[in-house]
């Protein structure tokens, strides 16, 4: 047999092509973008498509009986297929838009869990959910009775998974993990979780708002219940992401915002339900950022998952080097399955201040909790500077970053 040939490697020069955000200058220097955990930049297909979009097709969808309407329509829907393509989800109606993760994670624990759950059952999260795998499950558990649980983290910022099984038990019913940490970079072994919880019949979610933008995913072979995430961070607009439900479960879930689109029929006393995904998007959608965001996945698959692994896992090995030759930097979050997150603390500097040094160096990163206050916590830290990286990150962007938290060590000598 002959091994697969390699994917050819990216070319990064080309690609900065794309993104006319990473030519701009700020305060003097050349723009180094190290914040993409937060939100991705936009190719230029993105920015194009939602341009033309607005200046050639604009119109409502679902309801004209005119050229543009349908047309738009037509647009709308197409994206539908074109995200169950990217998670490789069995059918466009296994596909709901929402305006992100959150939403799409409030989504099932408002029309799920909230009719499903009885006091004393258990959601079990992990110790690293960002606030939005954390906070919905905890209102619902406030209006259900059920408890959350959390599965602990070890020191170095990977899953506890012996006390995983543990917290796996007859009340169990929701397991909600998060694929890959933005605040530690970890990648969970979200397959064997999901199987796990299976077993035991517990229906499970992924928070897929930061492996979407650097893995391949595929919601079968996960085979998790829910999957969500945001277009923002897949180099798509913001206001717009998407829940993958299974069939079965989409079908037996009531509306969760009430309005046009959602419904079958409606008398003054009584409305009946379309089928899902309508049911689960009243009202109009966010038709232009749907088609930016048929447009990045498009430009992802362009690029290929290959080629983005490849050079980011080579970036982010280079970027651990370099850091861990650094005098009084500590790396936070050194799981061995790892997203291109850099988590770091320089001794004695707030992280808010190595943030605005870097500032003054045209270097974006960002500084705080990153909506991961457990995480913290648990860890025993107020806050961490984060380095994140995109696949139109350089090696030379690195060293920048390395150079300036030098002069952090200086300038707070
Ligand atoms: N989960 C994770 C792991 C995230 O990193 C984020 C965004 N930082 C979210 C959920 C929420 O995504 P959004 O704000 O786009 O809804």
């Amino acid at each position: 047999m002959t091994a697969p040939a390699a994917a050819p490697p990216l070319d990064v020069d080309r690609v900065r092509q794309d993104f006319p955000i990473l030519s701009e200058r700020v305060r003097g220097k050349p723009l180094v973008y190290l914040d993409n955990a937060a939100t991705s930049q936009k190719p230029r297909a993105v920015i194009d498509a939602v341009s033309r979009f607005y200046a050639t097709e604009n119109a409502n969808v679902h309801r004209g009986v005119h050229y543009l309407s349908e047309r738009a329509t037509v647009a709308y829907d197409e994206v539908r297929a074109r995200v169950a393509r990217f998670l490789n989800a069995p059918s466009p109606e296994t596909i709901v838009f929402t305006r992100g993760t959150t939403e799409a994670i409030n989504l099932v624990a408002q029309s799920w869990a909230r009719g499903t759950l009885r006091p004393g059952d258990e959601i079990l999260v992990t110790g690293m959910e960002h606030h939005s795998n954390l906070v919905p499950w905890q209102l619902v558990a406030a209006q259900t009775g059920a408890v959350v649980r959390a599965v602990p983290i070890t020191d170095a910022g990977e899953l506890d998974l012996r006390a995983f099984d543990g917290l796996l038990t007859d009340r169990t019913r929701l397991l909600a993990a998060v694929h890959v940490s933005n605040a530690l970079g970890t990648i969970n072994p979200v397959r064997w979780m999901v199987s796990r919880a299976h077993e035991r019949g517990i229906v499970t979610l992924i928070d897929g708002a930061q492996s979407v933008p650097h893995l391949p995913v595929d919601v079968q072979a996960i085979g998790c219940d829910f999957f969500a995430f945001s277009g923002h961070k897949v180099f798509g607009p913001t206001g717009v992401g998407a829940l993958y439900g299974r069939a079965e479960l989409l079908e037996g879930m009531p509306p969760w915002q009430g309005g046009g689109d959602m419904i079958e029929s409606v008398t003054l006393e009584h409305s009946t339900w379309a089928r899902p995904p309508a049911r689960f998007e009243a009202g109009t959608p966010m038709i232009a950022e749907v088609i930016g965001l048929g447009a990045a996945l498009d430009y992802v698959e362009t690029i290929g998952h290959a080629p983005i692994g490849t050079w980011e896992e080579e970036l982010l090995a280079y970027a651990t080097e370099r850091f861990r030759g650094l005098d009084g930097v500590r790396l936070v979050g050194t799981a061995r399955e790892k997203a291109s997150v850099l988590s770091f603390l320089v001794e004695g500097v707030h992280p808010h201040d190595v943030g605005a040094v870097l500032d003054d160096d045209g270097i974006a990163i960002r500084a705080g909790h990153h909506c991961a206050q457990p995480v913290m916590r648990r860890l025993g830290i107020p806050a961490t500077a984060r380095a994140s990286f995109a696949f139109y990150n350089t090696r030379d962007e690195v060293d920048a970053l390395v150079r300036g938290v030098e002069r952090v060590r200086r300038v707070f000598a």
